[in-house]
């Protein structure tokens, strides 16, 4: 099954509903990031939430989720756009952890301490920007409770990242679920009632389930709306002129030491690892080191 994702709406609007399958995209991402297991199963989980929050993005908006903690990861990214296209990073792609439970141990990984960023570029001057601290470390936990807390809405997260024996990602996806302000309070616990008798979504799409039909399981009874439809696929923006952009930013000693002791720069773009290479000449041509 193509990576993509699923949103409904009740058609009574009082709830909304997203659910994605996220296997490629994931394995994709982990592979350029040369994971770890403990730290494939984090950034598989921070990269599927960030794409099912990118089902409510419009138009040009952009999406990025952040998780800083205080285990050996240190900072997991993942962005995406309104048209699916996700891409992600992690500062330390080794956590090093041994199993706990016989579950990979993302909480040890992550940090029980830190704090999750979420910064919207919704085309405004600014980008908005906000912060809560970390609930459990588990991702899903700390999505929800960031919707329900900061956008006050009340919502359910479910992620989930499977490996194969050579510890790739085999399958991965996530659904949420959100009551929707001034809706029929009735069908909350309903709905809660069936994500507790939901088996792991990583199941469900190894048996081949879909996303929408994931969805129909959730909602039986309660009638629904397809709103959106969007392929996932792993795609970083970066660019020559982006990188220059930044060189632009240096200050004029910083540039001067590139010249002098690497004579010229190497930037790797930290998502998709593509270095752009830039000689004395383009460095001298630099407007800081024209006064
Ligand atoms: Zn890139």
């Amino acid at each position: 099954m193509n990576d993509h994702l699923v949103r409904i709406l009740s058609k009574d609007g009082s709830l909304r509903a997203v659910a994605a399958a996220t296997s490629d995209l994931t394995r994709t991402i982990c592979q350029l990031q040369g994971t770890d297991p403990t730290a494939s199963v984090a950034l598989g989980r921070l990269v599927t939430g960030t794409a099912l929050m990118g089902a409510l993005l419009k138009g040009d908006q952009r999406l990025a989720l952040r998780i800083e903690g205080s285990g050996p990861l240190q900072r997991l990214h993942a962005e995406t756009d309104a048209d699916g296209r996700v891409r992600g990073s992690v500062k330390n792609p080794l956590a090093g952890l041994p199993p706990k439970a016989d579950r990979f141990d993302v909480v040890g990984a992550i940090g029980k301490a830190g704090f999750l960023h979420v910064i919207k570029d919704l085309g405004l001057k600014e980008p908005y920007r906000s912060m809560v601290q970390l609930y459990t470390s588990e991702i899903a936990e700390d999505l929800a409770y960031y919707l329900t807390t900061s956008e006050q809405i009340p919502s359910t997260v479910g992620l989930g990242v499977n490996l194969d024996e050579t510890f790739a990602i085999a399958t991965a996806g996530g659904f949420l679920v959100q009551a929707m302000p001034g809706g029929n309070e009735a069908l909350i616990p309903l709905l809660e009632e069936r994500l507790k008798q939901l088996s792991p979504i990583t199941c469900l799409l190894s048996e081949g389930k879909s996303p929408l039909q994931i969805l129909e399981q959730l909602f039986e009874g309660i009638p629904f709306t397809v709103q959106m439809e969007t392929t996932l696929e792993f795609r970083c923006n970066c660019s020559r002129p982006q990188v220059a952009g930044m060189l632009r930013g240096l200050g004029a000693d910083e540039v001067r030491a590139m010249i002098e002791e690497d004579q010229g720069a190497k930037v790797t773009c930290e998502f998709c690892k593509e270095t752009y290479a830039f000689t004395v000449d383009e460095l001298t041509a630099l407007p800081q080191l024209k006064n």
